[in-house]
Parts: structure tokens; sequence; C-alpha cells
């Protein structure tokens, strides 16, 4: 005799729990960014499709999850009926997104959406404890009051083993720094790590330019080049968690050195800093927004620096998409400021160094933009928080 014929009643209830989640999940979806509007409500009948249960199966649920205080409801005019959102008592997480040179801090619903946010440069990451500790007071102006802060979602330029960086290269001062237990003490509430360029990826997947696609790579070059891959609908972490360290890839053994020591990484042509150090003579301290308005001007050095570094960066992307055939490729990160600068000549490599099948990947800048890992962030926590934990 089987479990559920011997345990009738733990069976249906095992099943009313799991009807409920799927309700919640469809609740919690985020929308895109682009001419959203409010809190995502759903009416019973769009529930009731979206998850394929019945209508009268619905109307119990959300009574339910009401009494629960986890959903609420609207009542609505004429045949529409009454909407239903995840609860505004539900509580909100936070996003924290750490570079070279900012400190960005976001403040989101549970559905993932940014309700307040706030970017600071900085002239060098302090510290750990301290960069956090600044990170909770920018969060502590953008909390609505009252709210329950139920997960934090923090973002390092780096790549993140047990929520640990391990290369003093890259991130220094943060090697060997748990960051995950320093900012659960920080904020006092549940905090999930993740590398800046899976963030990105996360954002432009759930919300940005890749909303609707399985597979996704997006590529963040800033001072460094790093890229977040979404394979089947999911950030993919690899083995260890550094999936994706592409800036890396040697390009020519007898390249220019490398800042990892080696010669010829796609980080030696394609970066921020590299543009601007191939540029000292012609356009000396200028910043990328500079570099980037003399080439719209008509400035060839920055025009043929921001080409050569486009064609370097396609390279690597013909051996990225004959490895992953993902279906498009996002740009993002500063470097992205150069549009069609950067992105035309990526086009043009990918075509020269692509078999014919992978040569058409489409390759799009960023929606998000600079906003893109902190957004993620959010939508980081808000995806790991668990609803039915109370606030
Ligand atoms: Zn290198």
């Amino acid at each position: 005799m089987s479990d559920a014929a011997e345990h009738p009643t733990s069976s249906a209830a095992a099943l009313r729990l799991a009807n409920e989640q799927r309700v919640l999940d469809v609740l919690r979806q985020p929308l895109p960014e682009r001419g959203r509007a409010g809190r995502s409500a759903h009416t019973q009948a769009e529930l009731a499709r979206a998850t394929g249960l019945a209508r009268a199966t619905i109307s119990n649920i959300v009574r339910d999850l009401s009494a629960q205080g986890l959903v609420e409801t609207e009542a609505g005019s004429g045949r529409r009926g009454s909407s239903v959102r995840l609860s505004g008592d539900a509580g909100v997480v936070v996003g924290v997104d750490f570079g070279h040179s900012h400190l960005s801090v976001a403040v989101g619903d549970l559905t993932g959406r940014v309700v307040g946010e706030e970017r600071l440069v900085i002239a060098a990451p302090p510290p750990p404890a301290e960069a956090l500790a600044r990170a909770r007071e920018v969060a502590e102006r953008l909390l609505p009051r009252g709210a329950a802060l139920r997960t934090v979602g923090l973002g390092l330029p780096a790549p993140v083993i047990d929520d640990t960086i391990g290369t003093p290269a890259i991130f220094p001062g943060w090697d060997g720094t748990d960051a995950r237990a320093l900012a659960t003490e920080v904020f006092g509430a549940p905090v999930r790590v993740e590398n800046d360029a899976n963030l990105g990826v996360l954002a432009e997947h759930r919300v940005g330019v890749a909303h609707g696609s399985r597979d996704v790579v997006f590529v963040k070059i800033s001072s460094g080049v790093g890229a977040g891959l979404i394979l089947d609908d999911r950030v993919f972490h690899g083995a260890q968690g550094t999936a994706g360290e592409i800036g890396h890839l040697t390009l020519d053994e007898q390249g220019p050195l490398c800042r990892c020591g080696s010669r010829g990484c796609l980080e030696a042509y394609t970066s921020t800093s590299v543009v601007a150090q191939m540029l000292a003579d012609q356009l000396p301290g200028a910043s990328f927004e500079e570099i980037v308005a003399a080439a719209e001007g008509g400035n060839v050095s920055a025009r043929r620096a921001l080409e050569d570094a486009g064609l370097h960066l396609g390279w690597a992307l013909a051996t990225i998409v004959h490895l992953l055939n993902p279906e498009g490729v996002v740009i993002g990160g500063e470097m992205v400021k150069a549009g069609e600068s950067l992105l035309e000549p990526a086009r043009v490599g990918l075509r020269r160094h692509a078999l014919d099948s992978a040569a058409g990947t489409p390759v799009r800048a960023s929606q998000l933009g600079e906003r893109a890992s902190l957004v993620g962030a959010v939508l980081l926590a808000a995806e790991s928080t668990d609803l039915r934990t109370p606030a």
C-alpha cells in the first residue's frame, strides 16, 4: 500500500502546501523593468491560468494565504474580479553592489522590484567591515519606516568561492574574508553573496534586455572583464563558482603583459583602463566618458582604440558562443558607454572568428547599464527569501 493511501490527510496537506507555493511563485515573479508599474498583481483568473489550478482551488488558496498575511487582495471592478498581490507587510530586501570605484545600495520588494536606490562614488574600496557599515547606513536611509528586512544580496567584483574572495589581486583587502558571515553580522539578516557579473546576467535575464531568453551570456567590462552565464534559465556557477571568468582568456601568447602575470589576456586588450592607457599620449588624463565623446566627435585615435577593444572582444565572444551557443550576448559594465563604437567591431570580430551557425548571435548592450549588478542583487535577495518564514 502506498504512503498516500495510508496517510490521506498528510498527502492532501502536502498537495495543498505545494499548490500554495505555486501561487506564491507566480505572485513573486519580477516584471520587466520597461513599462512596469506598481507591485505585481494578478486576478484570480490569471493565477488559475498560470498555475493550471481550478478557479475554486485558487479562491481557497488566496483566502488562506490572505489569512496568513502573505497576500493582500483588492476588490476589482466587473469581470476582472479582485486582484491579488504579495502583502506589503511581507517585508523588503536590500541589494548591495561593491565595485572598485562605487558602492551602490537598493531596497526592493519581494518580487525584486527596486523601490529606492543610491550610488556612491568612492576613491578606493574601503576594508570589508567599513564598506559594509557604509552600505548599512545607506540602506537604513532607504528602508521604509517599520519595514522588515528579509534578505540582503551582496555583489562583489571578483570570483566568489564559498562566500569568500580567494584572489588578492582582483579585489584587494577582501581576500580571505567570509563576506556572508560579516555581512550577516552587520545587517542582522540572512545574506547571499554573488559575483557581480552573475548578478548582471540575473538582472538582464529576469527584467532586462534578455527577458524571455533561456540561455544568455552577459559580459561585464569595466577596468576588468568577467562574464555571467544563464543556462536553462539558471545562473551557471560551475564546480567552484568561478564559471565565466573570461577576462584572462589568452588571445595572444606574445601579447601585452596582463595584471594577472600572463600575456595577451582579453582584459589586456578590452577594458576601460587599457583603452585609457592606449590613449595616454593623445588624450592624457581623459576619463572613459571623455574618450567616448572624443571618438563620437571624430577623434581617429579614440575611435581606433575602441575599435581594437571591440575586435578583441568579438574574437573572445566567438570562443564563448562556440562553447555555449547562447541565444544572445549582452555587454554591460562601464565599457558599454561606448555603445556602437564598441559593439559594432565586436560583431565584426565575432563574425570573423565564428562558424556561420554562431556568427549571427545577437550582441546587444545591457538595458540596465551601470545598475545591472545592483538590480541583480535585489532580485537574488528576493528570490532567496522564504516567504513562509515570518518577517
Ligand atoms: Zn590576465
